[in-house]
């Protein structure tokens, strides 16, 4: 889920900058040691590639050393690609419109309240629509969901009646719909369920199971809060998680948990409560 390419490298160019600097006063000494070693490549007596490349770049070294004259300050300095910013993820930000998911009057659970929900994702971003309502109706419509109680659930379109709209937004968007300054977690504003982006696509370090249970739990709890259900904690240690405990904080000893229904038959409660952090930085779209 992270990102540790720029990193990696960012480490190994550094570390090639060391050996280079101290190889600097050692040109002499180095280049007759090299024609030896050139003989060992000659013998093939290297067994991977990661050996041959840093002899090949140790070689190089050795090359511009030997033909400049002077120490060459811009070396150090030169701007490398690699090393620049990344740049803002086009989910980042979005243009405040969004796309529905066309209403199929589906139903599922035979549950006497009755929610009405559409789907939508921000506009502007590369959100894709198809995955998060395949991946919301197979949440919603999962006999461990909240349709285990005495729940249902329809999707309707834009243009109906819905008791809340699910949302895939910008973590921007986030903070506008939700009425709050925070943009690194998900939540709910009335009838706004409102997934964030930033989760969506990369979860929290701590969930260890896979990118899809967590996008799975992260459903779950919003709806759960439009449901009526606030907030709980960790009731036993290495028990899984009600799924109303605030799991992408921490997991407060309990183990990972999508479902408000684990057993398809009796909620997984917990102590009300909540865990409060740590918070998550607010810019936090690439952790
Ligand atoms: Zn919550």
């Amino acid at each position: 889920m992270a990102q540790p390419s720029s990193g990696n490298h960012r480490k190994g160019k550094g570390k090639r900058r060391a050996e280079r600097t101290s190889r600097a006063g050692l040109t002499a000494l180095v280049v007759t040691v090299c024609t030896f070693v050139g003989g060992a490549i000659a013998y093939g007596e290297l067994s991977d590639d990661q050996e041959s490349t840093s002899l090949d770049e140790t070689a190089k070294t050795e090359l511009e050393a030997d033909t400049s004259s002077e120490p060459d300050p811009v070396e150090v300095d030169e701007p490398d690609p690699e090393e620049t910013p990344e740049p803002t993820p086009l989910y980042y930000e979005g243009d405040g419109t969004f796309r529905y998911t066309e209403g199929t009057g589906q139903t599922w659970g035979e549950g006497s309240n009755h929610y009405r929900f559409n789907i939508a994702v921000e506009e502007g971003t590369e959100l894709d629509l198809d995955e998060f309502t395949e991946t919301a109706v197979n949440t919603l419509s999962d006999e461990r969901s909240w349709i285990a109680g005495d729940v249902s659930f329809e999707l309707v379109g834009e243009d109906d009646q819905a008791d809340f709209t699910l949302y895939l937004v910008s973590p921007h968007q986030r903070s506008v719909l939700c009425e709050s300054q925070d943009v690194s977690v998900s939540c709910r504003n009335g009838d706004a369920v409102v997934i964030n982006a930033a989760r969506w696509l990369n979860a929290v370090e701590h969930w260890e199971t896979d990118l899809e249970s967590y996008r799975k739990y992260v459903i779950n709890h919003e709806v759960g809060h439009r449901l009526g259900y606030g907030h709980e904690v960790c009731g036993e240690d290495d028990t899984p998680s009600p799924v109303m405990a605030q799991q992408t904080y921490q997991l407060g000893g309990c183990e990972e948990n999508a479902w408000p229904y684990p057993n398809g038959e009796e909620y997984l409660s917990g102590p009300p409560g909540e865990y409060g952090g740590p918070r998550l930085p607010a810019d936090s779209y690439d952790d």
